[in-house]
């Protein structure tokens, strides 16, 4: 059975004229993103779920960054502040998310051009295209998109002529379970971002026990935290773990090098004859296979 469209369906290339561009969140690059975008005179509206801009930043803010001033600032945030007698930090140094927020995101939010278009406390839960399923695909992209957003009065929507997301990862962590399953049975035993250990999370953390997942900088340095803290003060003290998480790309496994036997400086049998550990019997192993060959190679050839 075939199916025959009478009635062509409608294309209103002109629903979206007039509609701001949505982006989702204050941080650095919602805010840079927005100032672009005033720059070329479109409408804009910044939806942040937090109640001040750089909320994300704020929750490692005691922490320093790895990019100096200059790779920070955007031009054309920074031609925005500057409008306004901003006096840019030394290029060379090195932030804290504090000083990130309180120096550059925060006088930013409060620029004339963008103060008033950034919504705080307003969560984008949902994006989809308006009065638009998934299965729908006639006349899609000229169709506006639909915001459902989330205060804490009330949920209500909100249309745009296209959606910037730089929500960031921070409210998205990555699981630590396996095949990325959620841990909520973990409940506040487990913190994601970078805690404060020495600050304001430092109730949380003294004479506990700890396990820090990861390898990277942000272990690192919360490994760093938590021995300072164990340090300052005995009462303190923290017993810490590591733990490294296996990261694999499908398909590109990584080769083990074979393992070598650890050669003993001594290698030899421990009083009573005996040879103890592994790799004391690896080294008399390749002494006996040495003697063996010495003394083929020794022996008169026969016939
Ligand atoms: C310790 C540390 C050090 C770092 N150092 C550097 C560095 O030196 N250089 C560098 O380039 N990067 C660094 N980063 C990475 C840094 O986080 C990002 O470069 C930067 O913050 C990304 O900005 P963003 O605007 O994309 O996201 P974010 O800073 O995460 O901002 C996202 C914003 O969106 C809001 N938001 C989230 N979800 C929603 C939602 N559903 N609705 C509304 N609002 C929402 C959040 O509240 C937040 O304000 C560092 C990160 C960490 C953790």
């Amino acid at each position: 059975m075939s199916l025959t469209l009478t009635v062509p369906p409608r294309l209103e290339a002109d629903r979206r004229a007039g509609l701001p561009v949505a982006i989702i969140g204050a941080g650095p690059v919602g805010l840079a993103a927005a100032a672009h975008l005033i720059e070329r005179g479109l409408p804009v509206v910044v939806f942040e779920a937090g109640d001040t801009a750089g909320a994300a930043v704020r929750a490692w803010g005691h922490t320093r960054l790895f990019s100096p001033w200059r790779y920070v600032v955007d031009a054309a945030a920074r031609r925005l502040l500057e409008a306004e007698g901003w006096t840019a930090p030394d290029a060379e140094g090195l932030p804290t998310g504090d000083e990130l927020v309180d120096g550059y995101l925060e006088p930013l939010a409060r620029t004339a051009a963008l103060a008033s278009v950034i919504r705080y406390g307003t969560r984008v839960e949902a994006v989809a295209r308006q009065g638009m399923d998934r299965t729908r695909s006639v006349g899609r992209a000229a169709t506006p998109f639909v915001l459902r957003l989330r205060t804490a009065e009330q949920t209500t929507d909100a249309t745009a002529r296209a959606v910037i997301d730089t929500s960031g990862t921070t409210s998205s962590p990555r699981s630590l379970l396996s095949s990325g399953l959620a841990h909520d049975d973990l409940g506040d035993r487990v913190t994601t971002a970078l805690p404060d250990v020495r600050g304001r999370d430092r109730d949380r953390f003294a004479g506990r026990r700890v396990l820090v997942v990861g390898a990277g900088h942000s272990a690192a340095n919360t490994l760093i935290a938590l021995a300072a803290l164990a340090e300052e003060d005995p009462a303190d003290a923290c017993v810490v773990g590591g733990a490294q998480r296996r990261h694999r790309t499908p398909g590109r496994r990584r080769r083990r090098r074979p393992r070598r036997a650890r050669t003993p400086r001594h290698g030899g049998p421990r009083p009573g004859g005996r040879w103890p550990c592994r790799a004391d019997r690896l080294v008399r192993d390749r002494r006996r296979a040495a003697v063996r060959r010495r003394r083929a190679r020794q022996r008169p050839p026969r016939g």
